[in-house]
């Protein structure tokens, strides 16, 4: 209950990966006034801008009210049974691999479970990927190759108790405010010293004690050099290193790079690697700067083998820590979610896995090699390999890199479902057939944090028109495709017993996640739910991982890995000289669908810009608040000059979040080229290289 005595139920913000409590008071009229939940470990009351303006954007205007086929209302059993028949027909005549699942870190963990489930144990293919592809794939990569399975090992409580605390590519201040806020208040109290590592001058710069403005993708490199400076200065925690392999190989490597190539000053990096190597308690976050990048394995390796090395990890105030961009994507990490992945963090292409996963889900078809992931996948769309395409929630023809041409795939493909709460989007409209979807606050489930922690999304008003949640939809086509007993599901409880039930089977080999403990929660229990940290098991809830030196390869030992400092793949040559960066706005979301209902949150940045730095302004005669155009090799858009020196010479910046709805000429993506890293599948957006000229 709040002031006014209406009662208020508990809830998790819908943005970014900080995972923030809410407490939802809903006006009877389909309004709801929004607050901090103050005992919501997250965040405790704290909210940011768009967290807080979360009332002003539950509005029915814009909304998607029933399903449509060619753009003719139809019913529920029509798009459905119609849905059901594509699919079946399709696979039936070109196989399971011709279609495809392309979902969504917005999607609530029980909706990612029964999509993947569909998908992998059911139609046979592991076509299905996710947005989340393009924000921390390289991070799910990283911890693999290094720990054995995907854990991020830290939580929110060693912001707390570190005394440095080092951002990579992450402006914290814009993209996890509520986090940010948390470092802040402990450095009021303990002092804690902040270094940013990133080519530009954001935000989280204004209270940091050192900004190291490093050339586009050289963290390698500058990482390589601590490792080396670790072991020189004496540093080397030889008792924990005992519990890793290839540390030797590692130090080779990192020895032979080249430190000059991250453009930083002697003086900096000396003082840089005496502060971090002279501090016990480090955590080192990092985030899209790192990952957006075709070394983003490899940079996340760099800084996972300068923790193993000094042994700052799985104790308090210590560890590497990547910070995700959606609210689930670690959700559908955890149910398998990626092309590449099994829930419940098995592996698909390790046979005795898959045989427990078939077996568990008494599946009658399981692929055994990696699906498409997802700029491959819309390739395959583009060259008619993929012919029937499920979108959901997400809004690829903006956001993918090369988006015009993944516009134009999508065109072109035969069948193209789009799940959606609006249909006014530019993928949406290239739908054959729209289902509409719940939104937040009108449906149940669950979200993963950054930190692991398990947090309850409520349902607190309903859903406009004929609007359902997605699991609901993603089971009546399995059941509809003839899976009726797999898809039998009544309600998100019934789905999340059967994922937490399937972590315990996971559990016979060795994995880290398990939720087990909660396999039999009661619809009553999972109603009540409070936030968790998993593991969740009988004997053991939350806390850090690898304090024991107990990794998941294996032997049980972690994996130095040797990297190597690679330039981003599209070279500056005279015809694009400028270096183009990208990113969030403090009061965006993505491709705005909700946050450009709220008037506050569009005043702060209220249309398209590109940062560009006062010496190249003033040798293009591009003076402020002129219009610019951005020319790429495969596309180009016009924005609004803001002269800056947060960008180094021979830089730019723009963000990332008008649309053709929006700003059709400003659609960032389609400059962008889809180069990915080999290793995690996903694309270097921060580092593509253009001309600007007046326009
Ligand atoms: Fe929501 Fe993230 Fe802001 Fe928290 S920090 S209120 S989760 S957008």
């Amino acid at each position: 209950m709040d002031g006014s005595g209406l009662p208020e139920i508990r809830s998790t913000c819908p943005y970014c990966g900080v995972g923030c409590g809410v407490l939802l008071r809903p006006d009877g009229e389909g309004g709801i006034a929004v607050r901090g939940d103050p005992e919501h470990p997250a965040n405790f009351g704290r909210l940011c801008s768009k967290g807080s303006a979360l009332g002003e954007t539950v509005g029915f205007e814009h909304r998607l009210l029933s399903p449509m086929v060619n753009g003719s209302a139809r019913s529920w059993n029509d798009a459905l049974q119609l849905v059901a028949d594509r699919f079946s027909s399709t696979i039936a005549e070109h196989g399971p691999d011709s279609v495809a699942f392309y979902v969504s870190g917005q999607l609530l963990t029980e909706d990612y479970y029964v999509a993947n489930k569909l998908m992998k144990g059911f139609i046979g293919s592991a076509n299905i990927d996710t947005n989340s592809r393009l924000c921390m794939a390289s991070s799910v990569a990283g911890h693999k190759r290094a720990f054995g399975t995907d854990t991020v090992p830290g939580t929110y409580e060693d912001l707390d108790e570190a005394d440095l605390v080092v951002l990579v590519g992450s402006n914290l201040a814009w993209c996890h405010p509520v986090l940010h806020q948390r470092l802040l208040t402990a450095r009021k109290k303990r002092g804690t010293k902040i270094v940013v590592i990133d080519p530009r001058r954001t935000a989280s710069c204004n209270d940091a004690d050192m900004h190291l403005a490093l050339k586009p993708g050289s963290d390698v490199a500058l990482f390589n050099h601590l490792l080396a400076e670790v072991y020189e200065s004496g540093a080397v925690d030889a008792d924990f290193v005992a519990h890793t392999n290839g540390f030797d190989t590692a130090l080779d490597a990192a020895r032979a790079d080249v430190i000059s190539v991250t453009g930083l000053s002697d003086t900096q990096i000396a003082e840089f690697c005496k502060l971090w190597i002279n501090t016990e308690k480090v955590v080192t976050i990092y985030s899209q700067g790192v990952n957006q990048s075709t070394s983003g394995s490899d940079k996340v390796n760099a800084i996972l083998n300068s923790h193993l090395a000094t042994g700052r990890i799985g104790t308090p105030g210590c560890g590497p820590f990547s910070v995700t961009g959606q609210p689930n994507a670690m959700g559908g990490r955890e149910v398998g979610g990626l092309a590449n992945m099994l829930a419940c963090h098995l592996d698909l292409e390790n046979a005795d896995h898959r045989a427990a996963v078939r077996h568990f889900w008494n599946a009658p078809a399981m692929p055994k090699a990696h699906g498409l992931k997802a700029v491959d996948m819309f390739q395959a769309v583009g060259d008619g390999r993929i012919k029937a395409l499920w979108i959901i929630h997400t809004n690829p023809a903006v956001s993918m890199p090369d988006a015009d041409a993944v516009r134009d795939a999508i065109a072109s493909c035969p069948f193209i479902v789009v799940s959606d709460i609006t249909g006014a989007t530019d993928t949406a409209r290239l739908a054959d057939v729209l289902l509409p979807a719940s939104a937040w606050a009108e449906k149940d489930g669950t979200v993963t944090n950054s930190d692991r922690t398990i947090s309850r999304q409520r349902k607190a008003i309903d859903a406009p028109g004929q609007a359902r949640p997605d699991w609901d939809i993603l089971a009546e086509v399995g059941r509809r495709m003839g899976f009726a007993s797999a898809f039998d599901f009544a309600s998100p409880a019934e789905i999340f017993r059967e994922y937490a039930a399937l972590s315990g089977v996971a559990e016979q080999f060795g994995r880290d996640f398990d939720v087990s403990g909660l396999s039999k929660i009661s619809d009553v229990h999972y109603d009540d739910m409070t936030p968790q940290r998993w593991p969740i098991t009988p004997t053991r809830q939350g806390g850090r991982f690898f304090a024991d030196g107990q990794f998941y390869h294996p032997d049980r030992k972690a994996r130095f890995v040797p990297v190597r400092f690679k330039p981003p793949a599209a070279k500056t040559e005279p015809r694009f000289p400028f270096r183009l960066n990208t990113g969030r706005l403090r009061d965006q979301w993505h491709t705005m669908t909700r946050t450009a209902l709220s008037p506050r949150l569009s005043a702060h940045l209220p249309e398209p810009f590109l940062d560009i730095h006062p010496a190249d302004a003033g040798r293009l005669g591009v003076g402020t608040a002129d219009l610019v155009r951005l020319t790429s090799p495969i596309g180009s858009a016009i924005l609004r000059a803001r002269i800056t020196d947060s960008v180094q010479p021979g830089h730019v910046f723009a963000s990332i979040h008008w649309t053709g709805e929006t700003a059709p000429s400003a659609r960032i993506d389609a400059v962008i080229a889809a180069a990915t890293d080999p290793v995690s599948g996903q694309p270097e957006s921060k580092a593509s290289v253009v001309s600007v000229t007046r326009f």
